[in-house]
């Protein structure tokens, strides 16, 4: 508590705006009355009707295809603390009836240049003396109308927007409808002897006029999200194309959502809306709380969509855990519509009325099971590695009387040397089909490795998918 009142007592805020074309420069806080840009008004305010024209679209990897962003601009874009920034100054205009501002790599640099400026000099005025937004220009970002939020000391995102908000020269930046982008920069350094925070927003216009192209996120499987997952946590971004600018990013917030209820389990459908467009995109709402946004996500979230595989609770799935013998025979089981089976005893430990029998007894008659050979034992509760599982599926598409014709070599993994004899042909047949890809970059194909669920997820859906 104590640090918290330090901090307060120490934070300072400071805001500044700029209108070129041929307008008052404003250089005290706040002072930006009388100022006011013509064009803004003809913007369309996305909260006020339905997108006009809707297309129909699927989240594709954010820099898929596209080399400007580097892997570290694409947290920039998703999870910094300069997004979060962006976002909550995005809710407070989206609900002030105002278009959200975007963002592009230089305009974060510019930005994190004067964060930077900041902690040798917390002003307005440059250390070389000039104006905060020639630090746009030098980034290479050209405007033509410009304003600075400034702050040291708030220890957060939701700290600094909220101290902005309550300050009416910062608020007038936020709430602007004269801009269109927003740069975020943040720094640390020391205030007053103690490390603090520095932060600073560089609004700019430069009579942009951006056209929502695309959406985009930073991680695969990224339309699939935990049951009660607000949209604001889903890491969804807008790509818009700036007729000056170029291609910008802004974050999804609610706002700017419309058809997805996220407390109602299953497929729907979500429109996000930005300058009187939309795009539509298919959002799966899934019941497992230990299924986050990683790149099994879509995997599980359709194998228990198809039913193949089922939670092991109402709300855990158990991604990481390993899978028993016994449960990969009953997916196969469930994926050949469950007929019934007669009890036999064919292995010691399948006994009569286990949840697990029929499965097994299917499967063994199927010619997909044999069993451990040097013993009448099935092994239900041994955990199924690579190689198993491969054999199996591969044996079980024979008996399917599926075309397994197409096979690859695999002498390229590291390790390919420790598959099994018994499992060399199920494997080219996997890895020739993509079913079963490399560990590490594709580098090692670790045929004793465990099959986590999550992985055998993977690899049944992919299965179907080949031969459905
Ligand atoms: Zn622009």
């Amino acid at each position: 508590m104590r640090r918290n009142n330090l901090k307060k007592k120490m934070a300072v805020l400071t805001a500044v705006s700029v209108f070129l074309s041929g307008l008052t420069v404003a250089a005290a806080d706040g002072s930006t009355a009388g100022i006011c840009k013509n064009e803004a008004s003809e913007r369309a305010a996305v909260t006020e009707s339905a997108p006009e024209y809707i297309t129909e679209g699927t989240v594709k990897k954010l820099n898929a295809g596209n080399n400007e962003l580097s892997i570290a601009s694409s947290s920039r874009f998703t999870s910094s603390w300069e997004w979060e920034i962006l976002k909550l100054t995005n809710k407070q205009r989206l609900a002030n009836g105002l278009w959200p501002l975007s963002v592009n790599d230089p305009m974060f640099e510019a930005a994190a240049v004067r964060a930077s400026e900041l902690t040798a000099k917390f002003d307005h005025t440059r250390p070389n003396g000039s104006m905060p937004w020639t630090a746009l220009g030098e980034c290479g970002v050209g405007y033509q109308a410009a304003g600075e939020n400034i702050a040291v000391g708030y220890g957060s995102p939701q700290a600094v927007v909220n101290a902005w908000m309550g300050s009416e020269g910062h608020r007038e930046n936020i709430l602007s409808d004269a801009f269109v982008h927003l740069g975020v920069g943040h720094n640390r350094g020391y205030y007053n002897g103690q490390i603090a925070d520095y932060w600073a927003q560089l609004f700019l216009d430069s009579g942009c006029d951006p056209r929502l192209m695309d959406i985009v996120s930073d991680v695969d499987g990224a339309t699939a999200y935990h049951v009660g997952t607000p949209i604001d946590d889903m890491p969804l971004v807008l790509m818009a194309e700036c007729s000056t600018h170029g291609e910008c990013y802004i974050p999804v917030t609610s706002e700017m959502c419309e058809g997805l209820d996220v407390n109602k389990l299953g497929m729907q459908e979500l429109v996000i809306g930005y300058n009187g467009y939309g795009i539509k995109i298919p959002v799966i709402m899934h019941p497992f709380t230990d299924v986050g946004n990683v790149w099994y996500t879509d995997w599980v979230v359709e194998s228990w969509q198809r039913g193949t595989m089922k939670g092991l609770t109402d709300t855990a799935f158990g991604p990481e855990q390993s899978l028993v013998r016994a449960q990969f025979a009953i997916m196969l089981y469930r994926m050949n519509g469950e007929p019934p089976v007669l009890y036999k005893n064919q292995f010691s430990d399948v006994k009569k009325g286990e949840w697990f029998a029929d499965a097994v007894l299917w499967a063994y008659d199927a010619g997909v099971v044999t069993g451990y050979s040097n013993s009448k034992k099935f092994g239900p509760a041994d955990a199924i590695n690579r190689e198993q599982m491969a054999v199996m599926m591969y044996r079980y598409a024979n008996a399917m009387g599926y075309n397994t014709s197409v096979k690859a070599d695999f002498s390229n993994f590291s390790d390919a040397r420790n598959v099994n004899q018994y499992a060399r042909e199920a494997m080219q047949w996997a890895v020739g089909n993509k079913i079963i890809t490399g560990k590490d970059n594709g580098t090692r194909i670790d045929p004793q490795g465990y099959a986590s669920r999550a992985e055998c997820a993977t690899i049944i859906t992919r299965f179907q998918d080949l031969y459905q």
